[in-house]
């Protein structure tokens, strides 16, 4: 088996915790396998130099913002690579532009355009560990560019991807996610102590969940595993237990109707007041957006007046700012009022059993009505559900929908 392993920064945020992860390689290769390991950067190191940045007055500057963050896992490589040799294994560090992991030149958001495996299978044939940084890759200029935060998750899907498309390899592929809980859980654990770990979960839920706030993959991680059907399992580096296999959905699975709830503390709203209405308003309204790179989620528009309508949506919050700047005078041209929130979140329920189930969505607003959560927005897909809450009401509700949709009984 070719095993590919990813580290994150909880895992390697100590020198006892890089050693224990050298163990746990070793181990592996010791079993027999063939390893490759993807390093997140040391635990909080991203928001330390994310806040030194701030400090300059950089963080707009996209491109010195990539050079920054990617040293993080510059120091993480080195580091393991060292406690690996030390522990009398042989490993080699490798950074994003060593094994060619090719990007667009989205500073910060950078998508993966190819990878070359051939520096690897190099380190490979002589024995030893690459251990590679995760997070980062070049653009076709050779700027450092980074895949957004979490990152790590989908540099080590698609280092598998790439090892498993190798001809030289003739291994099955796994990739291990290694983090600081058992695996996917119901909800998220450090919320709900009734949270409960999932064994086995389908592609579309993982996608809907880390799409809906459960950071414990990224969720291009899973669109690539789920693309190139790169085996995923998700586990603890602390424990030696199984975790979560993340499946395609194969008959026999037992299908609940919702399989997890998930909390998204990075949303904001804004709400547009007597925007003008006429062919093109939304795409003038949400083109510059677009431009300006921003993902917008939910969005509704109430019934018109007198050629006149509201018009709220909702957006990452750490792009509310940048939003604004824009929005504003643009809106104010057209006679129209922006106002913002930035204590909001959003709640979601996810399983793959709703398309088969009524009344699902009915069960989580009586809920929310139980614990007088007041629903702001709402959207709906096949397999989910998500209201848009008061962020102080956020975790009382991922609770409250954790117990009613029974989740925490095994
Ligand atoms: P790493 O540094 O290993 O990449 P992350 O902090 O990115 O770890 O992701 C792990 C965290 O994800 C957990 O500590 C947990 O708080 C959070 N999380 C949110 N939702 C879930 C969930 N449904 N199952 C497991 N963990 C979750
Ligand atoms: N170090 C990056 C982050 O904190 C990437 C990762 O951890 O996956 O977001
Ligand atoms: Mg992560």
């Amino acid at each position: 088996m070719f095993i590919v392993q990813k580290y994150g920064g909880t895992s390697v945020g100590s020198v006892e915790r890089i050693q224990a992860v050298a163990q746990r390689v070793l181990a592996t290769v010791s079993e027999g396998h063939n390893v490759a390991v993807i390093v997140s950067a040391m635990a909080g190191e991203t928001n330390r130099l994310t806040t030194l940045a701030g400090a300059m007055g950089g963080t707009r500057n996209h491109r010195e913002m990539d050079v920054l963050l990617a040293t993080g896992e510059q120091v993480s490589v080195a580091l393991l690579s060292m406690a690996i040799n030390a522990a009398g294994g042989e490993a080699v560090s490798f950074l994003g532009h060593q094994i060619r992991m090719q990007t667009d030149s989205a500073f910060s958001r950078a998508r993966i355009r190819a990878i070359d495996a051939r520096a690897l299978h190099g380190a490979l044939s002589n024995g030893k560990v690459p251990i590679i940084a995760g997070f980062q890759g070049q653009d076709a200029e050779g700027n450092i560019t980074t895949l957004g935060r979490g990152g790590s998750d989908t540099s080590a899907v698609a280092v598998a991807a790439s090892l498993q498309a190798d001809p030289n390899f003739d291994d099955d592929v796994c990739c291990e996610i290694y983090t600081d809980v058992k695996g996917v859980f119901t909800t998220d654990p450090n919320i709900c102590s009734e949270a409960r770990l999932i064994k086995r979960i389908t592609f579309d839920e993982m996608m809907e969940l880390a799409s809906l706030g459960a950071k414990v993959l990224q969720i291009r991680s899973v669109e690539l595993a789920s693309k190139y059907r790169v085996a995923l399992h998700v586990r603890s580096s602390f424990t030696q237990e199984g975790g979560t296999m993340v499946v395609h959905d194969d008959e026999g699975f037992e299908k609940v109707v919702v399989t997890g709830v998930s909390l998204d503390r990075d949303q904001a709203r804004i709400t547009v007041r007597d925007l003008p209405l006429a062919p093109g308003t939304q795409a003038d309204l949400f083109g510059p957006l677009g431009e300006l790179g921003v993902v917008v989620d939910m969005i509704v528009q109430n019934p018109p007046l007198d050629g006149r309508t509201n018009l709220s949506f909702t957006l990452p919050r750490t792009a509310l700012s940048q939003t604004l700047e824009l929005l504003e005078p643009l809106m104010a041209k057209l006679g129209a009022k922006t106002r913002s929130d930035d204590d909001v979140c959003k709640v979601s329920i996810v399983g793959v059993g709703m398309r088969s189930h009524a009344g699902v969505a009915q069960k989580m607003f009586s809920v929310l009505a139980k614990e007088g959560v007041e629903i702001l927005m709402i959207s709906t897909s096949e397999i989910k559900v998500s209201c848009i809450v008061a962020l102080r009401y956020g975790e009382l509700a991922v609770r409250a929908l954790h117990a009613a949709f029974e989740l925490g009984v095994g």
